[in-house]
Formats: C-alpha cells, sequence, structure tokens
C-alpha cells in the first residue's frame, strides 16, 4: 500500500506530481537540490491548494492538514528514508537520471518503488545499476499534473508485474488513468506529440503561417484544446529540445530539433516558465 510519495527535483513536473499526490491525502516528501526550486514549490503548493479552496474542492481545514502533509528537503537520503515510492523528475539527461536512481536505491526502504516522469528515455537504462530493477518502473505524467488525466506506464526489460500492478493502483488513488506501454524511445504520446511540434516549428521558420495561425488551425481544425507552439512553451523549450536530441539520437532522421528551438534554448527563450518562447507571456 503506498502511503508515503517522494518527489525527486521539484520543477515543472514534480511540483505537479506532488500536488495531486498529497491532494489525495498521501503524505508527500519534495526534493531539490536548489533551494530556489524548494521556495518555488512551496509557492506553486499554496496557490494549488488557495485554489481547490476556492473551488469548493476541499475546505481550507483539510487544504491546512494535506499542506502540513509535505515535507521539503534538499538532502536527496532525508527526502526519501520512509518513501512506498519514490518518482525522479530531474531534467531529461541520461546520465543524472542514473546517478540520481542509484543514490534513490541507496536510501530508499527495499519494498519501494522507483519511477522515473522521463517522456522518453529508457526506465531499463535509467534503472540498471540500482538492486531492485524489478521495482522500478517510468510513470510519465502530463503537464499540467493537476489537470491531465493519464499516466503512461512503461516497464523496463526486468520489471515485474508486481510493480506494474501497483503503479496502476496508485494511478488510481491519484484520480489518474493509466495506460501500459512496451519501452521504446518516446514511449507513444511523447513520440507523436514531438513530431508534431517540431513540424509546426519547421513550418513557423519555412514561413508557412504565423505562430498564432499555425496553433489556431490545429486548435480549431483538428480540436487540439491547445495549439503545438502554445504547448511547447507549456513543457519548456529546454525540456522539448533535450526530448527532441534524444528521439533524433535513437529513432533517427525526422525527429532532427527544428534549429528555431534550438537557438530559442541558447538565448534562454525556454517558454512560459521564462516569460518568453514561442509567445510572450507577462
Ligand atoms: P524542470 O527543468 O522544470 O525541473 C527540473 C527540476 O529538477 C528543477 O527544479 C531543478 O532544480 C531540479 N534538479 C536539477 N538537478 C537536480 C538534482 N541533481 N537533484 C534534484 N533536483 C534537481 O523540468 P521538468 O519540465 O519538470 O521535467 C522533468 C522531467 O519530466 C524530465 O524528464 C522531462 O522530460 C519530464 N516531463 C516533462 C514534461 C513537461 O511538460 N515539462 C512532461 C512530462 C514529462
Amino acid at each position: 500500500m503506498i502511503q508515503h510519495v517522494s518527489v525527486i527535483g521539484a520543477g515543472t513536473m514534480g511540483r505537479g506530481i506532488a500536488f495531486v499526490c498529497a491532494l489525495s491525502g498521501l503524505s508527500v516528501s519534495v526534493q531539490d537540490k536548489y533551494e530556489k526550486g524548494i521556495e518555488d514549490c512551496k509557492t506553486y503548493m499554496e496557490k494549488q491548494f488557495k485554489r481547490s479552496v476556492e473551488k469548493g474542492r476541499i475546505s481550507s481545514q483539510e487544504a491546512d492538514q494535506k499542506i502540513e502533509n509535505i515535507e521539503y528537503h534538499q538532502a536527496i537520503e532525508k527526502a526519501v528514508s520512509h518513501s512506498d515510492l519514490v518518482i525522479e523528475a530531474v531534467p531529461e539527461i541520461m546520465d543524472l537520471k542514473v546517478e540520481i536512481f542509484k543514490e534513490m536505491d541507496r536510501y530508499t526502504p527495499h519494498h519501494a518503488i522507483l519511477a522515473t516522469n522521463t517522456s522518453t528515455m529508457s526506465p531499463t537504462e535509467i534503472s540498471a545499476q540500482t538492486s531492485r530493477p524489478e521495482r522500478c518502473i517510468a510513470l510519465h505524467f502530463f503537464n499540467p499534473v493537476p489537470k491531465m488525466k493519464l499516466i503512461e506506464v512503461i516497464c523496463g526489460l526486468e520489471t515485474s508485474e508486481e510493480t506494474v500492478d501497483r503503479s496502476f493502483q496508485f494511478g488510481e488513488m491519484i484520480g489518474k488513468e493509466c495506460v501500459k506501454i512496451n519501452e521504446f524511445p518516446g514511449f507513444a504520446v511523447s513520440r507523436m506529440n514531438c513530431l508534431i511540434g517540431n513540424e509546426a516549428m519547421n513550418m513557423v521558420m519555412e514561413g508557412v503561417g504565423s505562430v498564432e495561425d499555425i496553433d489556431k488551425a490545429m486548435n480549431l481544425g483538428l480540436n487540439h484544446p491547445m495549439g503545438p507552439l502554445e504547448l511547447a512553451d507549456l513543457v519548456g523549450l529546454d525540456t522539448r529540445l533535450k526530448n527532441m536530441e534524444y528521439l533524433h539520437q535513437t529513432l533517427g532522421e525526422k525527429y532532427r530539433p527544428c534549429p528555431i528551438l534550438t537557438k530559442y534554448v541558447k538565448a534562454g527563450h525556454l517558454g512560459k516558465k521564462t516569460g518568453r518562447g514561442f509567445y510572450h507571456y507577462t
């Protein structure tokens, strides 16, 4: 039974995952290497719980209790020491994820599941250097986590059926729907979505249409709730570039990142989180 969840990396995804877990009544530890990550996460939690109270989903007393059930740490060993499930949400860099998984393995109780929120990468490779590959898995959440219903559950080579079952039970516990996907770069959603986003960027570069019109075309023409460029801004252009680079390296030429994407990242225009990407945000 999963009662305590630890989230490693309190950025765009980590804080959203921590929030839905806390909202569902689980006790939660959030870890980030940087103080700013922790401080931004606390501010996000306050805003999200305030919104939940305003919408009548929970009382302000319940919100206070749930906020009290969240611990914050910069040291990973403290964050995972009493965890039943650890979810890693650090940047999409294989070497970093492998190192973090080794640390998670060292300090987390033996029975616990170690999960990665990677968008594209191999859970087999990420978990290969742990002592418990049968209890390692990818749980791919979507952005923004409180709104998006899906978790892609991706098994590594040695992931046990018990770990899959426990992961599905966890998904249900936090009000999400799970799909089981076999390991392959980009899984199902990122593989399709990254290609759509990259094609939209190529079309901007070729002058096929303006950013606004390309998004509007997909929004109204195909009923996508958000255009692909607005979505890339929401994801974070740095994160999207890393996803494209991995898919390009593993799946080939059609995933070559659009030069505009690389240029924006070099300029520090990372999308919504920095106030500027394909759109400007105030
Ligand atoms: P992000 O850059 O917003 O957040 C990453 C966080 O990790 C930051 O707070 C950073 O301070 C922290 N961090 C960096 N190094 C660390 C370390 N060594 N130890 C602990 N914390 C560390 O990234 P994100 O967009 O949240 O992406 C995280 C993961 O989730 C990536 O694997 C990404 O591919 C995946 N993902 C992202 C999205 C999305 O829409 N952004 C969607 C699904 C999955």
